[in-house]
């Protein structure tokens, strides 16, 4: 067995070596909104079943979410604070301040340390920490997640990029925190995005290895970005492929409270790309459904002198903020209508021997030595489970239509294999959770 596994060991290190890092990072020059690329996603049976009334807790988060409580977190934030360049004093400042907001509207509000190395663009170890506001539930058994990246590039003092994404935060946080839900809300605000979504790696990891449940999570990135009419009404969304019916719920705001904008749905995330724009590719990485809200235009003034307070469309940004809170509120009461997946074993970022977890290691992609259970954790949505599916590389290998949901991997393998899990319900809905593994396994006897 040992030698076995010895043997094994050396050609997976060989393999090893040979994987991609999957890196994410804001793009530092060029546009991550090339208008010519907008392209309508089909429309996901949500319409049907996820239409929602007039509620008036709801209208009142919108009406509550005004100027004047985005401009005081604005002014404190870029204005007072100024550069929030990871690492330095005014990067500190800034976290203490959003700390203090936190402990203000009464959330349970904690420091994440953390400390890596910069991408490929940067030398040298970052040091910094992220901020956790935590509204609990009243029946907490999913968390939804709102979060934006606090610090800024060198020599800006980063009004849209991200304070206006922070504020955000700070403004949902505040007229959230006035109501009780059932889900347990947290509101994130990361450092180090700048340097490779440092900070974001860190909270996403500590997430996922604390096997915390999340429904979503919703990056907003430069969220205060309008110079015209026609941009000032619209908002663009990147989303994961099981998260189009929250979209949905966003576009059926947009209309029944009277905000009127208009909700493209700009692209799916690829959760196996080498890059992404914020700190939203650590958590689709590790299997989370994420909405990352983008506003419609690019910004020219990103990353320089000119991203000051006069950059930031105020009404333009409390208007994306209250799309966001309201979503939230919705989701953090709401009966659930599609199934919710994910893949319990293996996990990502670990490497199992025989079925055991035996390690963490720094890459997300699992190394699975010898027989392995793909198990899948389903919570039925409205309707009941029909069927769970497993597949490898797309080729279908069990079905299962009633628990354990799980698969025993045991097939001959060198080589990269891409698990995917489906779970359908009665209604048709479906949710997909796939997870690309390093599968290592001898010939049977
Ligand atoms: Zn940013």
């Amino acid at each position: 067995m040992k030698n076995k596994i010895i043997g094994i060991t050396l050609c997976m290190l060989m393999i090893l070596t040979t994987i991609p890092t999957v890196n994410c990072r804001e793009l530092p020059t060029s546009s991550p909104l090339p208008s010519n690329s907008i392209q309508a996603v089909s429309s996901a049976p949500w319409k049907e079943q996820e239409t929602q009334q007039i509620d008036q807790k709801v209208q009142e988060i919108i009406d509550k979410i005004n100027e004047t409580l985005i401009r005081n977190f604005m002014e404190h934030l870029v204005g007072e604070i100024g550069n929030r360049y990871t690492g330095t004093e005014g990067c500190e400042n800034a976290a203490t301040y959003i700390s203090q907001q936190f402990q203000t509207m009464g959330l349970q509000s904690t420091y994440q340390n953390w400390s890596a190395k910069g991408n490929s663009l940067l030398s040298g170890y970052f040091h910094g920490r992220n901020v956790i506001g935590t509204q609990p539930g009243t029946n907490p058994d999913e968390t939804i997640i709102f979060n934006a990246h606090y610090d800024t590039t060198k020599k800006t003092v980063g009004a849209v990029d991200d304070g206006s994404g922070t504020v955000g935060v700070l403004t949902a946080a505040a007229v959230l925190s006035q109501y009780t839900f059932k889900r347990t809300l947290e509101f994130v605000t990361f450092s180090g995005e700048e340097q490779g979504t440092l900070g974001s790696h860190a909270y996403a990891r500590d997430l996922y290895d604390h096997h915390l449940p999340v429904l979503v999570e919703f990056n907003a990135d430069m969220i205060g970005k309008a110079t015209s009419t026609e941009t000032g009404k619209t908002m663009r969304l990147q989303l994961t492929e099981d998260a189009g019916w929250i979209a949905g719920i966003m576009e059926n705001i947009t209309t029944e409270y009277d905000l009127n904008f208009t909700i493209t749905r700009w692209q799916t995330i690829d959760r196996e790309a080498k890059d992404g724009w914020s700190d939203y590719c650590q958590f689709t990485q590790l299997g989370y459904e994420s909405v990352v809200v983008w506003p419609a235009e690019w910004d020219p003034n990103m990353h320089t002198i000119r991203d000051d307070l006069s950059n930031v469309n105020i009404s333009y940004l409390v208007n994306m903020t209250r799309h966001i809170a309201a979503t939230m509120a919705i989701l953090a009461d709401m009966d659930i209508g599609y199934p919710q997946l994910s893949i319990a074993h293996p996990r990502f970022g670990k490497i199992f021997v025989d079925d055991q977890e035996k390690m963490t290691y720094r890459y997300k992609t699992p190394i699975l030595i010898g027989e392995t259970t793909i198990q899948a954790n389903v919570i039925p949505g409205s309707s009941p489970l029909e069927k769970v599916e497993f597949y490898s590389d797309n080729i279908l290998l069990q079905t299962d239509t009633e628990g354990p949901y799980e698969y025993l991997l045991n097939s001959t393998s060198i080589g990269i294999h891409t698990i995917k899990v489906i779970a359908s319900d009665t209604m048709g809905r479906n949710t997909t959770a796939e997870m690309k593994t390093l599968y290592l396994n001898r010939l049977k006897n």
